[in-house]
């Protein structure tokens, strides 16, 4: 029997954070399929395909898949029939909101279970929406984000240089 999960999120960019999360959830499950959210109540700041691209170049293991979905992940699990969710939990502060998202997801279908994998201390802090900020005030962001990712955040906020 093969175990998978689904990563689902928004990626806007990935982060060392997300990567990281990724690598613990390989070592538990065979196959970990990443889901980039169509966010419709956010603006991204990278279209879906340049999200989706950033993640492609930055994970190497044939063990992971990469898709994009709309509409609830609960529909989207059904229709992958992956019943195992992974999501990152960085300090206590995410856990009121990871909380609730479970125990709706799994009102919503009772296979869903929610696996949480507690991130490196070194990335606990660390969120797309700081290096999103960071990169728009030229600060460093060299050790948040793989080299690819930087660069596109550099062209994307200074343009090409
Ligand atoms: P969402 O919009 O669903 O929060 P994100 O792309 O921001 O999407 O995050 C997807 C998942 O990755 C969430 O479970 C989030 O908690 C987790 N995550 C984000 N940043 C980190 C980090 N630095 N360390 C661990 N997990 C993280």
């Amino acid at each position: 029997m093969t175990r998978s999960a689904i990563y689902a999120g928004s990626f806007d960019p990935i982060t060392h954070g997300h990567l990281d999360i990724l690598h613990r959830a390989l070592n538990l499950f065979d196959y970990v399929h990443v889901g980039v959210i169509h966010n419709l109540s956010k603006t991204p700041l990278f279209s879906m395909a340049e999200r989706l691209d950033m993640i492609q170049q930055s994970v190497s293991s044939d063990r992971v898949t990469i898709a994009s979905f709309n509409g609830l992940l609960v529909d989207y699990a059904r229709k992958k029939n992956i019943f195992n969710l992974i999501r990152g939990l960085r300090a206590v502060s995410d856990f009121e909101y990871e909380w609730q998202m479970a125990l709706i997801n799994r009102d919503q279908d009772n296979r869903i279970d929610t696996v949480f994998l507690m991130t490196d201390r070194s990335y606990s802090y660390l969120s797309s929406s700081i290096v999103r900020q960071l990169a728009t005030l030229q600060g460093d962001i060299h050790s948040y984000v793989p080299p690819y990712v930087a660069e596109k955040l550099k062209d994307r906020i200074h343009g090409h240089h």
